[in-house]
């Protein structure tokens, strides 16, 4: 399954193992439980476990749960079950946080090494002493506490002695680094509050790129594969691996992040849609999150399809949205089954059908895949047509659906012929009426005439009312500004159509997949109820992408 041609990391996983430079592969997904996962951390999930499989390896589901002031149980959930989604096992679920005791040693060490301090520095004064780009940092004050000091100090924080704020631990490196992560950076801060893993065992946190690595070597993985703008921290992943005297060596190796063009997709503004009602909610079919994508009918393996064809270097990359669509199609194409729904429902009388006859059809579920069975349509004297198959002005020769005087094939059924058009008072079409011929019944053979195009319908009788919720991209510009994305918010992102499908969708459930004959792939929305059924448009019939 994995892209041969473009995957840098495989072949230096191959390397490695041919060489023996390690003899199995372990990676690791480390999501921070502060957000629903979006499609772009699809490209880390996919990533990290294909490639792991490619090599007989396997994966762990690490919750980066470092930082509890964003955090929450409800994401630890909703990760776990988005990868259930996707089809992928962890070899094991851990918290980051369940290393803090061993991470806290780890620290200790460091101090006895004189490789770490208690600053008392504050977060500005931090920042200000560290510099920038072009002005080397200057030393701490606190820079030369003794080890007994810094031990003791240390020691106070965790005891919780000391309010938010007012002291860090941080590394001793180099405050004239031209790599700004390596200018003595903090690696413990003291935050006071409830952790939804630990409680309140702890007051001081390591930061991520001090636990990160320590996490990765605890658990032996041997790649810990990150998106590109940890690539300056790299150089920090490795002098905490070097120095803290760790018996495993993990390798840091980054990759391109994965864009989609009229999508927003940092967990920061997917949660500012969210806080002000701007979308429904995570799951809301518009959002580029797994649960939103899901309720929008688009399917694990469409989502792995697209990842892997995507492909994997070493600069972030946007993705036509377009690209994605395609591959739902490709997935249901065969595995989707195909009624007839009306979006735009116009009443079609039969009029030299009998009244009170009800007729039983039967049609193929998907006329290019037989394995998936066939069902019952009924057929009677009032139909619904779609308004766009029907043409009031007299059509040109390029028209291929119905209008007055013309005779069209109705899917699985008769032949009709428009007749009249009834109006109503205010001028609006009512009905058509047309007739139909008898000896047109479709599986016959009929071949006498032929008509002028084929269109689908439900039966009045039998029909049964649905919603259906057309979507368009929540962002009008390709390239989405994260400045004024609110303001650059489709309009017509979300339009509801009333109308009717055949009765055999009655039985409908959340998340089964139909390809509504001539609509487009749609699937069932979890607020469907036999009274009113609901669906979702996945995607239209026909993109203009790889023609
Ligand atoms: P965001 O930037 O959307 O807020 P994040 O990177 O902060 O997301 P994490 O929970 O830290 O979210 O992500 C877990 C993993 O997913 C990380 O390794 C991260 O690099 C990766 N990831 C997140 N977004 C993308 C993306 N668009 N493309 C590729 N990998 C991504
Ligand atoms: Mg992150």
């Amino acid at each position: 399954m994995m892209n041969e041609t473009s995957n840098f990391i495989k072949t230096i996983m191959q390397k490695e193992l041919e060489t023996g430079v390690v003899d199995h592969i372990l990676t690791r997904f480390p999501p921070e439980p502060n957000a629903y996962l979006h499609i772009g951390h699809a490209r880390a999930i996919v990533t990290n476990f294909e490639l792991a499989k490619h090599f007989n390896g396997e994966t762990n589901l690490r919750f980066d749960d470092t930082n509890p002031v964003k955090e929450d149980a409800e994401y630890v959930d909703a990760i776990r079950k988005d990868l259930e989604w996707l089809g992928y096992t962890p070899r094991i679920v851990v918290y980051g946080s369940s290393y803090f005791e061993k991470t806290y040693e780890k620290a200790i060490l460091l101090i006895k090494k004189g490789l770490a301090f208690v600053c008392d520095l504050t977060q500005e004064e931090i920042s200000e002493y560290r510099g920038d780009d072009k002005t080397p940092g200057k030393d701490s004050p606190y820079r030369n506490r003794s080890i007994e000091e810094n031990l003791k100090l240390f020691e106070e924080m965790r005891d919780g002695k000391y309010p938010n704020g007012s002291k860090t631990l941080r590394a001793k490196i180099d405050m004239a680094s031209p790599n700004i992560n390596m200018r003595d950076p903090v690696i413990y801060r003291i935050i006071h509050i409830n952790h939804h893993q630990t409680g309140d065992k702890w007051c001081i946190y390591p930061m991520y790129d001090f636990a990160h690595p320590l996490q990765d070597s605890f658990e032996g993985i041997t790649h810990s594969l990150c998106s590109l703008e940890y690539e300056d921290h790299r150089p920090l992943y490795d002098w905490v691996i070097n120095n803290c005297e760790v018996e495993h060596k993990p390798r840091q190796i980054e990759f391109g992040r994965l864009g989609i063009t009229n999508m927003i997709m940092s967990k920061r503004y997917l949660k500012q849609l969210v806080d002000e009602n701007l979308v429904t909610g995570y799951d809301d079919p518009r959002m580029p999150t797994l649960v939103g994508l899901k309720r929008r009918g688009f399917t694990p393996n469409s989502i792995k399809e697209f990842i892997l064809s995507t492909g994997l270097s070493k600069i972030n990359s946007t993705v036509d949205y377009e690209m994605l669509e395609h591959f739902v199609r490709d997935d249901l194409k065969l595995k989707a089954s195909r009624p007839m729904a009306v979006l735009h429902p116009l009443k079609v009388v039969i009029t030299n059908y009998p009244e009170g006859k009800v007729e039983e059809l039967t049609a193929l579920n998907n006329n290019e895949n037989e394995e998936l069975g066939s069902r019952t349509l009924t057929f009677s004297r009032n139909i619904y047509i779609d308004q766009e198959d029907f043409i009031e002005e007299k059509p040109n020769k390029h028209w291929k659906r119905l209008s007055v005087g013309l005779e069209v094939r109705l899917m699985h059924a008769y032949f009709i012929k428009c007749e009249e058009v009834i109006y109503n008072e205010d001028g609006s079409i009512k009905e058509l009426h047309c007739t139909y011929d008898p000896a047109t019944k479709s599986g016959t053979g009929f071949n006498e005439r032929k008509p002028n195009g084929t269109i689908h319908f439900v039966d009045a009788a039998t029909a049964v009312p649905a919603q259906f919720n057309i979507f368009e991209p929540l962002m009008l510009d390709a390239k989405v500004s994260s400045d004024n994305f609110k303001e650059r918010m489709n309009p017509n992102s979300w339009v509801k159509l009333n109308g009717f499908v055949e009765r055999s969708l009655i039985d409908t459930k959340p998340l089964d997949h139909y390809q509504f004959v001539r609509c487009g792939y749609y699937v069932t929305d979890y607020d469907s109820s036999k009274e009113k059924l609901v669906f979702n448009q996945t995607v239209s019939l026909k993109s203009s992408f790889g023609k």
